[in-house]
């Protein structure tokens, strides 16, 4: 069994430290360890109402495909989020899923010598491909759970390379003002390239959505990645999607493999787009939802952060982890989030009505057992 000791030392440094990511808990598995039936998932910020059912008859024309490799170049997807975006398909970069883009662009752009920014808090795949590559990672404390952007500016310095922003936030909800985060992304410089994460994009207050597509003429060191994973009910085929410069997605393509994203996903995800009915009650379940639960929070005399995405964290006063556990026993799966540095909070997903329901009632339950 000698190789094993060594196999760990052959590893890079950066991999040797590493953290794996931690997912939801699957409900097979809940399913498997308690002989638990009808569990309730409010742990990876799934859509509750599912796919668009278009986008399953979608994945159906295409299986007698399966044989033959998928368009590597997402053409006809590349088309219709142009389309619809009004930006150039050359602007474009498809991924596996959008963490896929978020490691094409610190295995484009970093070295070891390198250094990365984003906020405490933030979401936990910034410091994973960070790490992987050797770069080193500067946690900027957050204000009020949110990015402190003030003081994330004054972290950059000349081995700044890349900054993450996610906007909303995982798993604190929290959105950055649309003119405070372009003055930022203003005032980076050149050599710095702004990663922001609009995975849950679909999900903000119309009223609240920066313009940043219209940003990207400005700055060519903006990149925004955005997901079908999230408000298009499409997480288990994997695709997401950046928009950037035509030159940064010139380079993220040449590192990125040639069938990124398959053929299911691609066929999905086109038909997903253009579902908007399928959207938008989407985002009605999601609003009826948040209001659903805070409702509920406030009666349990629980605070919670403000959320704009299709999660909220709220704050238990005492182990999350440990209410976590509790509601696995009635068959409810949270998110606890103390590998955020938010060991007393407990951040979950916005179900349907019932599901919302049957997790403040083991909440109501597992908080006044004595
Ligand atoms: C869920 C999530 C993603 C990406 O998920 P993919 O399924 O890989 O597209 C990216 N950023 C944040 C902040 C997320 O919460």
């Amino acid at each position: 069994m000698k190789t094993t000791e060594i196999i760990y030392q052959l590893a890079v440094q950066g991999v040797q430290k590493l953290v794996p990511y931690q997912p939801g808990k699957p409900i097979e598995e809940l399913e498997r360890e308690l002989g638990l039936t009808d569990i309730v998932k409010l742990a990876s910020n799934e859509n509750p109402l599912g796919p668009s059912p278009k986008a399953m008859q979608a994945v159906k024309d295409v299986m007698s495909e399966l044989a033959r490799y998928p368009d590597g170049n997402g053409f006809k997807l590349k088309r219709a989020l142009a389309d619809k975006f009004d930006v150039d398909t050359r602007q474009i970069t498809l991924g596996n899923g959008s963490n896929e883009i978020l490691e094409l662009v610190a295995r484009t752009f970093l070295t070891p010598s390198d250094e990365v920014i984003f906020s405490q808090h933030a979401f936990a795949v910034y410091p994973i491909v960070t790490q992987a590559v050797g770069a080193t990672a500067r946690v900027v404390p957050a204000h009020d759970y949110g990015h402190d952007l003030e003081a994330m500016r004054q972290a950059v310095n000349s081995k700044t390379r890349l900054i993450f922003i996610a906007n909303p936030n995982n798993p604190t909800g929290t959105l950055l003002k649309a003119n405070e985060l372009e003055n930022f992304i203003g005032a980076l410089p050149e050599s710095c390239i702004c990663v922001l994460d609009e995975a849950y994009y679909e999900f903000i207050d119309s009223n609240d959505r920066a313009d940043s597509i219209g940003w990207l003429n400005r700055y060519p060191n903006l990149l925004i990645t955005r997901t079908f994973s999230k408000a298009y009910g499409l997480a288990g085929v994997r695709i997401g999607y950046s928009f950037s410069s035509p030159e940064m997605a010139d380079l993220l393509n040449r590192v990125r493999q040639p069938f990124n994203n398959n053929m299911l996903a691609l066929a999905a995800a086109e038909a997903a787009l253009a579902d908007t009915e399928h959207l938008q009650r989407t985002i009605e379940v999601n609003d009826a939802g948040m209001r659903q639960l805070t409702a509920g929070f406030r009666q349990l005399g629980l605070e919670w952060i403000p959320s704009s995405g299709n999660f909220i964290s709220v704050h238990l006063k005492r182990s999350g982890e440990s209410v976590y556990q509790d509601l696995l026993a009635r068959g409810v799966i949270a998110r606890p989030i103390g590998v955020y540095q938010m060991p007393e909070h407990l951040r979950i997903s916005i179900g349907t009505q019932t599901e919302n329901q049957r997790f403040l009632d083991a909440l109501t339950e597992v908080l006044t057992d004595v």
